[in-house]
């Protein structure tokens, strides 16, 4: 592409991404597209031709745009936004126009710097204590299993070198999560060779908080029985209910047990700018890792997950490996590769680099308010009106809820089934709509109805809007239900 057609097609590609961002709103958040319909419309093989810019362009609104969930949209309330402010959308495209490689320092200094730089922004911004450093990586996933390897190593049994397979030597090693944990711990734990089998999901209490006592008791058990508990994962903000597991009592129990204390924050963490939150994360300075994903409720789109560790030496420890080729001699130079799985690194940094200058931390704790006072708001609309139950506390910006059927604001008593059927059929009616997306998730058997607040989209109005077809979603199936 000459320079002069790049520009003019930047040029309208930012107009396409501006006039997208304006009417967003104007499509169903979810997509209504049936599997396979997209890859239909795609060609079978790819053009032997060149085509026009423009008509790929074209494309994009008549093959992409149908098939897409909007996850931009302010309607989106499922699972947990992932949005893209102004700001970092644009770090994306300069980050792509420089290209490159933060492998190695040399191959990339101000990726590197910048990166080492901005987590630590993150860090002081959400008050953890002078000795995390971190890098950035795709996912909470990779993160929490960069956390387990770690922590492996931290065994002392050479797992890197001897492997696992076949050793008499080796106790099992066990992990520990609750019932509540998200499901990347588990399938770290199968990647890391530790077993599905020896992560130990600790039951929760009332709240769904992870149980200090029966985390001590299942160790001590282990331990008893000749295995090694070697790594706890506690959860700050979770994946069902956004509950925040007692940080500190945890950390007592990882001292007294010598093991590895994983903070999940990938949703919650931003809250911990915050001070009137910063009681839910409680203990978390003492981790030994923790991750928080930007790109969940940090307006940063995907992917942006720091992954921030007290020990540089037991990350690098477990992972860091320098072939020849890559071999160069910087003094004091931080080679990124070394912190975890993938050689090659996008230049993420430059994201976070763009949101902390645009907002400020003040602006973006001020966002974060607004999302917690609006959540309030449907806390209150959803507990005033008989039609509707909380299910769970609401310590941050999600809130687990559920419908009652007409025959049980009669006063009639109807069975479990009866109303976690009602409700998936509320869910399914409201999404139908278009114009709000809400998700789901069970509660000790309970089919719960769940809101998530966190999009740089969002606006009070837009929260007023999901509550409202909500009521009209169920007035509709009653409706339905009577005639
Ligand atoms: C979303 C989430 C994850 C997984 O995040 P990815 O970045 O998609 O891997 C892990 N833990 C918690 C608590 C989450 O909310």
């Amino acid at each position: 592409m000459e320079p002069e057609a790049f520009r003019q097609a930047a040029r309208e590609v930012a107009d396409w991404a501006a006039r997208y961002r304006e009417q967003v709103d104007e499509h169903p958040v979810l997509a209504r597209v049936e599997p396979g319909e997209v890859a239909s419309r795609l060609a079978a093989s790819p053009p032997e031709e060149p085509e026009p810019f423009a008509d790929i362009l074209d494309d994009v609104e008549r093959v992409v745009l149908p098939g897409i969930t909007h996850w931009n949209h302010p309607g989106f309330f499922a699972y947990f936004a992932s949005s893209s402010s102004a700001p970092a959308l644009l770090a994306e495209f300069v980050a792509a126009a420089l290209g490159g490689n933060a492998m190695l320092w040399r191959t990339s200094p101000a990726a590197t710097e910048m990166e080492e730089r901005t987590v630590d922004w993150l860090r002081q911004w959400v008050h953890l204590p002078e000795a995390f450093r971190g890098v950035i990586l795709d996912t909470a996933s990779t993160s929490s299993f960069t956390a387990l390897l770690a922590a492996r190593e931290e065994t002392g049994l050479d797992v890197r070198r001897r492997g696992m397979a076949g050793r008499a030597d080796l106790p099992p090693l066990t992990a520990y999560v609750s019932d509540q944990t998200h499901s990347s711990l588990e399938k770290a734990a199968i990647a890391a060779g530790i077993g599905q089998e020896r992560v130990r999901r600790v039951p929760t209490d009332d709240r769904f908080r992870l149980r200090p006592d029966a985390l001590r008791e299942a160790m001590e058990e282990d331990r008893d029985a000749g295995r090694l508990p070697f790594f706890v994962c506690a959860t700050v903000g979770t994946t069902s209910t956004t509950s925040a597991d007692p940080v500190a009592p945890v950390a007592d129990v990882c001292e007294e047990q010598d093991a590895w204390l994983h903070v999940d924050a990938a949703y919650a963490g931003p809250a911990a700018a915050l001070p009137e939150r910063r009681d839910l994360f409680a203990g978390w300075e003492r981790a030994d890792s923790v991750v928080i994903n930007p790109h969940k409720w940090l307006f940063t789109p995907m992917d942006c997950s720091v992954f921030l560790f007290r020990d540089d030496e037991a990350v690098r420890r477990s992972l860091a490996l320098t072939p020849e080729y890559l071999s160069s001699g910087e003094e004091g130079a931080t080679n990124l590769m070394d912190y975890g799985l993938p050689l090659g690194r996008r230049f993420r940094a430059l994201k976070l680099w763009f949101l902390f200058r645009f907002f400020g931390g003040d602006g973006l704790r001020e966002r974060l308010r607004a999302h917690l006072d609006w959540t309030g708001d449907f806390v209150r609309w959803i507990e005033e009106d008989p039609r509707f139950e909380r299910t769970a506390p609401a310590p941050f910006s999600t809130v687990c809820f559920r419908t009652k059927p007409p025959e049980e604001t009669a006063g009639d008593e109807v069975g479990r089934e009866t109303v976690n059927d009602w409700n998936r059929r509320l869910l399914s009616e409201v999404n139908r709509e278009g114009s709000v997306f809400l998700s789901h998730t069970v509660l000790d058997g309970t089919y719960t109805l769940r809101l998530a607040v966190g999009s740089i989209h969002h606006r009070r109005q837009d929260v007023r809007r999901a509550y409202e077809r909500l009521v009209e979603a169920r007035e509709r199936l009653a409706r339905g239900a009577d005639g």
